[in-house]
């Protein structure tokens, strides 16, 4: 009879978990794994960040975001593919939102790591790090993707949304002189528009909707947007000019 295992997430065949008393369990090469192998790809349940606190802690701990606002949360019992842990010196990066893979030769019986600054951006998992790399930065949080040395070192290897922020800091700049000439002249028939434009450009989302770029303002403006408050659209246009440089061509 065939054995039919349902799992929500997946984990190489080429590792063993181990149970490593108070630190939790972790993944072990059992065979020697390639680099660019995957070696776990995750599912789970969908939530919104605001969702998360309908589980318990356990299972948040063993969930991954994998966008602004979406995480896929652990199942409910422990399966393999949780048991890759955290390190600040991992062999193990991002190969996508979901999959890890290995990011340099893993030989038998290393333990299978990468680090949650190449995957998480929201604070549901910050933790003091114990993982004794000599580069430990003893407290890993949602912030340590902004770090360039991470971003140095991870290029490559962050889940597709943190690369999206990384390239967005790069290209934001300040509206030039004839960008905000036209963010006025435009303003009047075509708000959303004309404030779309001059938001990409600020932001460096080149290619976000209007509701993206929106969840990135400030949270009375979007407040005041979501709630369709004309008001709130003179509120921005005024924070774009009054808060912004703005650079002579
Ligand atoms: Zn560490």
């Amino acid at each position: 009879m065939e054995l039919v295992l349902l799992m929500e997430n997946y984990r190489t065949p080429s590792a063993e978990m181990r149970d490593l008393g108070p630190k939790g369990h972790g993944s072990f090469a059992t065979q020697f794994i390639p680099r660019g192998t995957v070696i776990a790809t995750f599912g789970g349940t969908a939530s919104t960040q605001h969702g998360l606190r309908r589980y318990p802690a356990e299972r948040v701990s063993r969930s991954i975001q994998v966008e602004t606002d979406l995480f896929f949360v652990g199942p409910v019992k422990r399966e393999p593919g949780d048991s890759i842990n955290h390190s600040c010196e991992p062999n193990c990066g991002m190969r996508n939102a979901t999959q890890v893979a290995a990011m340099r030769d893993i030989q038998i019986g290393e333990e299978l790591t990468f680090d949650y600054a190449m995957s998480d951006m929201a604070a549901y998992d910050e933790f003091e790090c114990s993982c004794g790399a000599p580069l430990c930065r003893r407290r890993v949080t949602c912030l340590d993707w902004k770090s360039p040395t991470l971003q140095a070192k991870y290029e490559g290897f962050f889940s597709p949304y943190i690369e999206r922020e990384i390239n967005a800091v790069r290209l934001a700049r300040p509206l030039k002189k004839n960008e905000v000439e036209r963010l006025m002249s435009a303003y009047d028939t075509d708000p959303i528009g004309a404030l779309t434009s001059a938001l990409r450009v600020v932001t460096g989302h080149h290619r976000a909707p209007w509701e993206h770029l929106a969840s990135l303002l400030p949270m009375k403006v979007r407040k005041k947007l979501l709630d369709g408050e004309t008001s709130a659209l003179d509120l921005l246009a005024a924070e774009l000019n009054e808060t912004r440089t703005v650079s002579r061509d």
